[in-house]
């Protein structure tokens, strides 16, 4: 592997477009092109060409098996695999893949969350191949497979997955860009694409200490542990130097994504001890997402490669920072334009302004959806504490954006601000000139120079509803504006109106300001800027009339693909916080008690012995034995309480009627439980504390 050279490696795995033009007949692959990048649909007969040229391509690269590579609604990926061995009629076997298995696969698993779309007893689903996402190999202990990225439908022909309404959502976003295009005189742009790039955080540890502890195992995050004397205030883990341990374990994922074609770009520390950061460069949404998919699962597979584990939920350790996926997105023509790159003269350029001033009017409008997408049981302990946005929706935008969009708005001339040089006071250092607006980490929505990046996002999710989200409000603010201008009869004049009034209408929504800072809350408030604390709050968000209509006029969910991802989400809240209840108590009291109640026999003996030989001073020992035996008891009512909340919780049933008792209830008594832990983890022999403590799993590994 040393000496081979990152072009030779890079997509060595993948059956990209360079395989496809070199093992393709021309005309199969012009067709194949036709519907990749025309949308126009997929003969039967091409398909046929193109699983042939597939599978030898695969098999010279020892594959036996080929398997379709899908995104159910829980976000994971799902794949079942075949192996390529067909009977022949001699009684012989041979290697064969047909178009006919390319394009369609049955999975049969009932399993799967469904929201109710579909009965178990009606359990057919179809995976359909998605060619605009290019087939790979995956590598394993159990030989080579062949993955084909498809989408998965009921047999109604309802989306059971995550990937269908991506597609539909990147369909609909084209159609409202070209038309606005169009209007503006672009007639050679024929493709518009959403880009993705996310930014993927996640912890590493030790993973003997992982293996420890049955709340990382059962939950991936902690349930339990002390702060340790030291957390994240002394600022130097960010962007410190990679130990090498770690530094071999990057080395090796830089390797696996490269093979599969993933263009893994930076990786650093982060801030929080033992956490750290990697970012691919950006594709379409869809490949953006799965690449992700397969960043998670590298991640997390080659982990054990090095003894260690990965943790990718968005909160492992309270007290510091948890874990995000900041979503780049933007808008790209295939004439190589990128919509949001403001240009030397932003003010002038009016395809930014009028794209600009959708994506604020988009937010603003649906800015409950965009909370929604980013809501779950994890990332509920994540947002609105010092370290992730709020949970307050709002547009960073920079000042010199904001001034342009301020001095149209009032109908003032713009004067361009000449960048000026920054002034380091060092002769030999190379001059540079300012960036016009400084970074701005506090924003949930950033304009970050010529891309949108959402902040707000958990570091464990599919990214795919949060860019199928993007896609379609922005489409929506876009198609509103076509049939605006459409109608005008002086199109500069309606041009510069739907500017100035879209920023009128919709300013709220933007703040340049510190996010983190009480005084915003009291300021989002008075501006009418919904703030929901937790996805119990957000989630009928989903299923309200605003929302439904929306995807249906997009045609990205129909109402019925609507209530089963919202019943789905919240049937996940609950069952999340169900799992993670029972496992603090089966930690409290198997492990934690027993060790309290042990050490605590173990000062009594002191005293006793003590006692015994003479007369010493022994408050000491009769203190510690009476904190001691105080929060012990204090711990098993908490456990009691606990354990009757989650009885009674069994008895509901209504999904937003439970996961609102999960909130109010259960979660409450979990934190209680865990402060009386906490106490007791620094009063007890650390040699007797059953659980890897927080300062050995984050400065030890
Ligand atoms: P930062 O730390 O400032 O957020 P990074 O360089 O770590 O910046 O990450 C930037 C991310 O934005 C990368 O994943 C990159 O691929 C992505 N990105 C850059 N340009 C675009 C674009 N035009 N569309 C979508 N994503 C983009
Ligand atoms: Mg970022």
């Amino acid at each position: 592997m040393s000496n081979m050279n990152l072009s030779e490696l890079f997509g060595k795995n993948v059956f990209d477009d360079n395989v496809m033009r070199e093992r393709l007949p021309k005309s199969t692959y012009k067709q194949l092109h036709r519907t990749i990048d025309e949308g126009l649909t997929l003969e039967a007969s091409v398909a046929e060409v193109v699983a042939n040229a597939m599978k030898d391509w695969a098999i010279e690269r020892g594959a036996t098996h080929f398997t379709h590579w899908f995104q159910p609604m829980n976000g994971k990926t799902a794949e079942k695999h075949d192996s390529f061995l067909s009977p022949t009629s001699d009684g012989r076997v041979i290697m064969e893949f047909s178009g006919k298995e390319l394009i369609k696969g049955e999975a049969d698993g009932s399993s799967f969350p469904s929201g109710g779309i579909r009965q178990t007893f009606e359990a057919r689903g179809y995976t359909v191949w998605d060619c605009t996402s290019p087939a790979f190999l995956k590598e394993d202990a159990s030989g080579v497979a062949l993955c084909i990225p498809t989408a998965f439908y009921s047999h109604t022909g309802e989306a059971l997955d995550k990937k269908s309404p991506l597609l539909r959502s990147m369909e609909c976003i084209q159609a409202a860009s070209l038309r606005i295009l169009n209007l503006l005189g672009e007639t050679n742009v024929r493709k518009v694409t959403a880009t993705v790039g996310a930014e993927q955080e996640y912890f590493l540890i030790d993973k003997r200490h992982y293996q420890q502890r049955k709340d990382l195992i059962f939950t991936g995050r902690t349930l339990f542990g002390a702060q340790p004397p030291k957390g994240q205030e002394m600022e130097d883990h960010y962007y410190g130097s990679i130990k090498e341990k770690i530094a071999k374990y990057m080395r090796e994922i830089d390797l696996e994504l490269w093979k599969l074609g993933v263009p893994s770009k930076t990786k650093h520390n982060e801030v929080a001890p033992a956490q750290h950061e990697l970012a691919p460069l950006f594709a379409t949404s869809n490949v953006a997402c799965d690449q992700n998919q397969l960043i998670m699962e590298v991640l997390q597979k080659v982990a054990n490669h090095h003894d260690l584990a990965c943790l990718l939920h968005a909160k492992p350790f309270a007290g510091i920072n948890g874990s995000g996926k900041h979503v780049n997105w933007s808008l790209a023509t295939d004439t190589g334009r990128n919509i949001f790159s403001p240009g030397k003269h932003p003010h002038e350029n009016k395809i930014f302004l009028i794209f600009l001033v959708a994506v604020i009017k988009a937010v603003d409008k649906y800015s409950d959806l965009l909370r929604m997408c980013a809501a779950s049981a994890g990332n509920d302990h994540r947002l609105g504490g010092h370290e992730a946005p709020p949970a307050i929706i709002s547009i960073f935008l920079g000042d010199e954006l904001t001034n342009i969009l301020e001095h149209i708005a009032h109908n003032e001339a713009v004067v361009e601000e000449r960048r000026q040089l920054m002034e380091m006071g060092v002769s030999t250092l190379p001059k540079l000139k300012k960036e016009s607006t400084d970074r701005n980490r506090t924003s949930p929505f950033a304009f970050t120079g010529n891309k949108f990046e959402f902040r707000m996002f958990p570091s464990s999710e599919s990214i795919a509803e949060a860019s199928t989200i993007m896609n379609t409000i922005v489409a929506d603010a876009l198609t509103d504006f076509a049939e605006e201008l459409e109608k005008a009869s002086d199109l500069d004049k309606a041009i510069n109106r739907l500017i100035k009034d879209t920023y009128l209408k919709h300013q709220r929504i933007i703040f340049n300001g510190n996010g983190y800072s009480e005084e915003w809350v009291e300021e989002a408030k008075a501006r009418g800027l919904s703030n929901y604390a937790t996805t119990v709050d957000v989630l009928p968000s989903y299923i309200s009339e605003e929302s439904i209509s929306l995807f249906g006029r997009m045609q990205v969910y129909n109402a019925t693909e609507i209530f089963a991802r919202y019943e789905i989400m919240l049937e996940e809240y609950y069952k999340v916080i169900n799992i993670e209840a029972k496992t603090m108590l089966d930690i409290a009291k198997k492990q934690i008690l027993p060790a309290c109640i042990y050490y605590s026999t173990e000062v009594g003996k002191n005293v006793e012995v003590l006692k015994h030989i003479g007369s010493f001073d022994i408050t000491a020992q009769l203190a510690i034995l009476d904190d001691l035996t105080k929060g012990i008891a204090e711990f098993k009512r908490a456990i009691d309480a606990l354990d009757e909340k989650v009885i009674e919780s069994n008895s509901i049933k209504e999904s937003l009627e439970k996961a609102r008792f999960f909130k109010n209830e259960i979660l409450p008594c979990m934190e209680h439980l865990r402060s009386i832990s906490d106490m007791l983890e620094n009063q007890v022999d650390e040699k007797v504390w059953p659980l890897p403590t927080y300062g050995e799993i984050l400065f030890r590994a």
